[in-house]
């Protein structure tokens, strides 16, 4: 099933071609904003003609977006914006994407293409599990949905039974969920004493995507809830999910090309990689009118698949994500940096110089555990002083993060101590 079939069947030599007008285009309008007036006018750079001038385009890393907040890297004037998202963290400056209408269409129309790709169609049900607001999980999917003509049901994240409910009387046939969630549902089911195949018989494919999880935990996903289950890739910098998903062979993720220039280089050195080694995702917006951003570095570790797929489909597949190259965390969706903890640590009186961050599973849900030491010379309080400290460390973390974690305040010099650089963060859930 095909959204838009010349698109998506577009033979390789003419999405190449399509590439080398967008990437053209791409340039002249990204020249707009001040950031790559600036940039690409130092370079004397004012367009493209092949593909091997993307070369010479200088990368755009997520602290460009930082520093260049919260306008400079807007490209139409602030009227023509019709929405912003924005990556969560209070302390430094977030990273904010506009997007005109035309942006909003063209990524509805995306989402709407990988969701027929699957095989949902206008007679479906969908229930959207994921956050909506800031976060582009939920908005994005929604308009998506509504596009391709399903019933949409825009629950967002939480509150199991509601959901369950909704899922039950309204017959929903797909749902958009966290994969750690999906796995958490069939339990839930159970506790409310309901039966997946006599409750909700609809049911048949859930969009799983956000955080990186693994095959085993697909068909885990897949058994347990007795569904197809596709992971979604995206990043609110290109958009928000929508950048690549999986087709129905579920072997590896169709990346948008006629949407997104997909480069994969060294992180260390940052040259391009020959088709089929792993690194690190570098993508270029191609359609983008607010806000198109260039050879920008995700982090995000992966490798192009080599072959054409037997769907039919031309745009080349990504593998699952591997990791990161850098040391950011997704801990139920949510990103964080181990810098964000450390950064509301050390503003607290009271509080030492070592922590450790844990990230562990708690009935299949993440959970954030944080070790941290008092400073026995600032900290003379009683046991109770102690148990504020405790939850004052606890609420900072939480509005920062936007997630909770949860906070042990240890005696100062209690935490190990390693030689060289310190590891501070483990990792010990097994995705
Ligand atoms: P979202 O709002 O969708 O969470 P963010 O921009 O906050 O988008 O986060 C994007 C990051 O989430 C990606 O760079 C990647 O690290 C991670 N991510 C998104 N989807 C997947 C996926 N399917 N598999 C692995 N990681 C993913
Ligand atoms: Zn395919």
């Amino acid at each position: 099933m095909f959204w838009v079939r010349d698109i998506e069947t577009l033979l390789p030599e003419k999405l190449k071609e399509l590439q080398v007008s967008l990437l053209d285009k791409t340039v002249k309008q990204a020249i707009k904003s001040p950031f790559y007036h600036k940039k690409l006018g130092e370079q004397g750079l004012t367009g493209i003609s092949s593909l091997e001038d993307v070369n010479s385009l200088p990368f755009t890393e997520k602290e460009d977006l930082r520093s260049a907040f919260p306008y400079g890297f807007l490209c139409t004037e602030l009227k023509e914006a019709v929405r912003l998202h924005s990556s969560s963290g209070t302390t430094g400056n977030p990273t904010v994407i506009f997007h005109t209408r035309k942006d909003i269409d063209e990524w509805a129309n995306l989402i709407a293409r990988c969701m027929y790709m699957t095989g949902a169609t206008e007679s479906d049900v969908f229930q959207n599990m994921m956050g909506y607001g800031l976060f582009t999980g939920g908005l994005g999917f929604h308009y998506g949905a509504e596009k391709l003509g399903m019933l949409t049901i825009p629950i967002g994240p939480g509150n199991s039974k509601r959901q369950i409910w909704f899922m039950k009387e309204f017959n929903v046939s797909v749902v958009h969920i966290l994969p750690s969630y999906a796995l958490r549902l069939q339990s839930l089911l159970r506790e409310m004493g309901l039966d997946r195949k006599r409750d909700l018989p609809h049911l048949r494919i859930a969009y799983v995507g956000a955080e990186p999880h693994s095959e085993a935990m697909r068909k885990k996903i897949e058994k347990s809830l007795d569904v197809k289950a596709y992971n979604s890739y995206g990043l609110s910098e290109m958009c928000g999910p929508g950048v690549a998903f999986e087709c129905e062979e579920q072997n590896g993720l169709h990346l948008w090309e006629d949407s997104f220039y997909m480069e994969i280089i060294d992180p260390e050195t940052g040259k391009v990689l020959p088709e089929g080694e792993e690194g690190e995702l570098v993508l270029t917006t191609l359609n983008r009118e607010a806000m198109p951003l260039i050879r920008y570095r995700t982090r995000d570790l992966t490798r192009i698949m080599p072959g054409a797929c037997p769907c039919g489909r031309t745009h080349r597949r990504i593998e699952r994500i591997k990791g990161r190259s850098d040391d950011m965390l997704i801990i139920n969706g949510v990103n964080v940096f181990p810098i964000q903890v450390e950064r509301v640590l050390m503003g607290i009186p009271g509080i030492g110089t070592n922590y450790v961050i844990e990230v562990k599973k708690d009935k299949f849900m993440d959970k954030l555990y944080l070790k941290v030491e008092v400073d026995n010379k600032a900290f003379k309080g009683t046991l109770r002083d102690m148990e504020i400290l405790e939850e004052r460390v606890t609420e900072e973390l939480k509005a920062e993060l936007s997630v909770t974690p949860k906070v042990k305040l240890v005696e100062s010099a209690s935490l190990p101590v390693t030689e060289g650089k310190a590891v501070r963060v483990y990792d010990l859930r097994n995705t």
